[in-house]
């Protein structure tokens, strides 16, 4: 499902049978109602063949897999030509980041003022700009529980430890956020002015 190698989720897709995109390609995710173990996403991804899917996505996989905490992943050692586990040492790794104070994932939250630690599940709608990286984000706070839209880069969105070091903060909170359709949300974010922030921790 995720392949922490290449950071891309594999979905199914009617006319390639089988697309892998990074998590800048989701568009929206919404906690699938009734599960609780596991607590499972459903997401709609913009795939390559020019369609957007619905796909879904276990929390595990949305947010412990990118960190390496998962049995599953093993990767083709080139040295030994042996398939190993990666995931005790991403794991490690990632464990020894986090108590360093490095965030994996960030954003900044526009009614608290600050930057907060977060967590991909917590991504609610994502809309790239018409050209170039950035990727529009709303995000609800885990902490206040108000969404927050930032612009950022794809990398800090696909990529774990790496975050912007400026993000473009939109001056707005979306009410509507959960009813609100992608292209809306693309539309209204693209339309709206936006401030550059720090999410530096110090
Ligand atoms: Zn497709
Ligand atoms: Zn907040």
């Amino acid at each position: 499902m995720y392949d922490a190698l290449t950071t891309r989720y594999t979905f199914a897709c009617p006319s390639r049978e089988e697309a892998a995109v990074p998590l800048s390609s989701f568009r929206r995710l919404e906690r699938l109602e009734g599960t609780g173990h596991p607590v499972v996403y459903c997401v709609r991804f913009d795939c390559p063949c020019g369609e957007e899917h619905p796909g879904l996505v276990s929390h595990d996989d949305l947010d412990w897999a990118p960190l390496g905490l998962r049995d599953e992943t093993t990767f083709l050692n080139l040295m030994t030509s042996r398939i190993e586990a990666t995931s005790v040492e991403l794991g490690e790794l990632a464990a020894t980041r986090i108590k360093a104070g490095e965030w994996p994932w960030s954003f900044f939250c526009w009614p608290e003022e600050r930057p907060r630690p977060v967590y991909p599940s917590a991504f609610t709608l994502l809309a790239p700009a018409a050209s170039g990286d950035r990727v529009g984000l709303a995000v609800r706070c885990p902490v206040c529980g108000k969404v927050s839209v930032n612009v950022v880069s794809r990398a800090h969105v696909d990529v774990p430890f790496v975050n912007d070091r400026e993000v473009g903060v939109v001056e707005h909170v979306f009410e509507r956020d959960a009813a609100a359709s992608v292209e809306e949300f693309r539309a209204e974010l693209w339309s709206e002015s936006f401030d550059a922030r720090r999410l530096g921790l110090e």
